[in-house]
């Protein structure tokens, strides 16, 4: 696969692959999450419908309690049915006094006898009267008043469930009414099987309603929401992940490719002689930038450098060269000769004032003579301030650092930057090298290039000298400065040293 590609997507496609684990491993976390959700809605309608009946229970009751004799006449029963019929929370009323009983069916016709017998109720003690409320049959509340003289039984109507029978599985849900760590059941937990508290919601300012569940009853009821809810975080994480893929363009991705690179220090020169062809000594070498990644893998410059200098990141590249070649130089660059060492430098670079003052801070501070050091700045980009460019290189060339014209006749107005630039030396591109002994039209450019540079009195070299034939051709035309593969290719410093020292010792020099 295509590398950049491969670079492009790799977090894209891992983030995919993880996200997808995380959603299919938090199935019964979205289930849970989805159920609670739609019991808190119930629970909240449910909450509604009763808040104000149940809460009106104790009013209601309070006035019965004010009104009734207590001796279950004729009239304590007609009270007991008309609080009944004017309440909507009470279904059955009934009275136990000391002599008799009675309720709302008539007297000695009590009903609820056994509520001494219940062992789960919810208590209450005001000083004046106590109550107790436990469950009762049919998911009805009774509760038990106990007055000074008498007692007071109620039950409510059915408390309304959150889920119907045909939405949940049989015994798959409970229902529970607590008070201060008391707690009832109103749709009882089933003793062989296990429930999660689910929700609770408060209901007056002393009760809350509970909700339980069984995994089984989570899953029935959210089977086919948990389906979509997967479905919907699939397609979200799918777009998430293209939408990271699609901004990860490969100049990004190379641009943080190359920020890491500096900082592991993945850069290194090469170094590839310029000979002068009739005496074949070494008068100068030029820079060229390698990445050797950490696996090995030695990236030509071609791949990256276009997309440093359009990012910018090429100003901390060469900074970095710089220092780099004056490390490996170190005491060797003081020797007396005329050796000097050409870095490739972009036209922006040559207009930034951070430039110039850093470059030659450096050299001061590392006692280089400023001419071991020359710049060449490549045709293919044009300068944007002229103006600009041509005090800063007035000041490098003031300093002692000679700039060349790499790349000429390629690109943008190379013959107006001669006429206007303290430039000294052109560099033919390996373009024009290249059509020696061929019938290419750019062969007559070449021969222009060389009249011109003549002319204009300036140094040339000629790049890509590959065969002795072009040496012949360029010779003859008085052009002695060459760089090419017929001599050596760029080489690591090491092997670059030893070069140099079979050439001349460069103590020497
Ligand atoms: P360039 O400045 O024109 O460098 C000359 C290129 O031609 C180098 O390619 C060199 O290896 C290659 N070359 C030299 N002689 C021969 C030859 O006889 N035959 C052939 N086939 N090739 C030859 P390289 O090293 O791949 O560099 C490519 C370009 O990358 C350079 O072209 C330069 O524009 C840029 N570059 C390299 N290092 C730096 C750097 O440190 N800073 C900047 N701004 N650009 C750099
Ligand atoms: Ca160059
Ligand atoms: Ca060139």
């Amino acid at each position: 696969m295509d590398k950049t590609l491969w670079l492009r997507w790799r977090y894209p496609i891992l983030v995919f692959f993880l996200g997808a684990i995380a959603i299919v491993y938090s199935t019964q976390s979205i289930s849970h999450f989805l159920f609670k959700n739609e019991v808190e809605k119930r629970l909240e309608n449910i909450h509604i419908f009763y808040q104000e009946r149940y809460l009106n229970l104790g009013r209601e009751l309070l006035e019965l309690i004010d009104k009734l004799q207590f001796n279950c006449t004729q009239q304590d029963i007609t009270l007991l049915r008309d609080t009944i019929e004017q309440s909507t929370g009470i279904q059955l009323l009934e009275l136990h006094t000391a002599k008799s009983d009675c309720s709302v069916y008539g007297k000695n016709v009590p009903l609820i006898k056994d509520f001494d017998k219940d062992n789960s109720f919810i208590s209450h003690d005001n000083g004046d009267f106590s109550y107790n409320v436990a469950p009762y049959h049919n998911h009805r509340l009774k509760v038990h008043y106990q007055l000074p003289n008498a007692s007071l039984i109620l039950i409510t109507e059915p408390v309304q469930n959150v889920f119907t029978q045909s939405e949940v599985c049989l015994n798959c849900t409970a229902m529970t009414l607590s008070r201060d760590g008391s707690e009832i059941e109103i749709y009882p937990r089933s003793q062989t099987k296990q429930y999660t508290h689910v929700a609770s919601k408060r209901f007056g300012p002393n009760y809350a309603f509970n909700v339980y569940a069984t995994d089984n009853g989570i899953n029935y009821v959210t089977e086919s929401d948990l389906f979509i809810t997967q479905l919907l975080l699939f397609f979200m994480l799918l777009s998430v992940c293209l939408m990271i893929g699609l901004y990860r363009t490969p100049e990004r991705t190379l641009k943080e490719m190359i920020s890491y690179g500096l900082m592991k220090k993945e850069f290194i020169p090469y170094y590839q002689p310029i000979v002068d062809s009739t005496t074949g000594a070494i008068t100068c070498c030029e820079v060229l930038i390698r990445w050797q990644r950490s696996d090995g893998e030695l990236i030509s410059p071609n791949q990256f450098i276009p997309i440093a200098e359009h990012n910018g990141q090429i100003k901390l590249l060469t900074n970095y060269i710089i220092e780099h070649v004056i490390d490996q130089f170190e005491g060797e660059l003081i020797a007396d000769s005329q050796f000097y060492i050409s870095i490739n430098v972009t036209p922006q670079q040559l207009e930034d004032d951070e430039f110039l003052s850093t470059t030659i801070n450096l050299l001061k501070q590392r006692n280089v003579p400023a001419h071991r050091l020359a710049f060449e700045v490549t045709e293919r980009i044009p300068f944007s301030d002229l103006a600009k460019a041509r005090r800063i290189i007035q000041h490098l060339t003031d300093f002692g650092i000679s700039i060349k014209l790499d790349d000429a006749g390629t690109g943008y107005g190379g013959f107006s930057y001669l006429q206007n630039l303290p430039i000294d030396t052109l560099k033919i591109d390996k373009m024009f090298v290249d059509t020696i002994g061929t019938n290419d039209i750019k062969s007559n450019i070449l021969d222009s290039i060389i009249l011109f540079a003549k002319h204009a009195g300036l140094k040339v070299i000629a790049e890509g000298v590959e065969t002795k034939a072009q040496v012949d051709y360029l010779h003859q035309r008085e052009i002695y400065l060459m760089q090419g593969y017929h001599y050596a290719k760029p080489m690591p410093f090491n092997e670059f040293k030893q070069y140099l020292q079979q050439d001349l010792m460069i103590s020497k020099r």
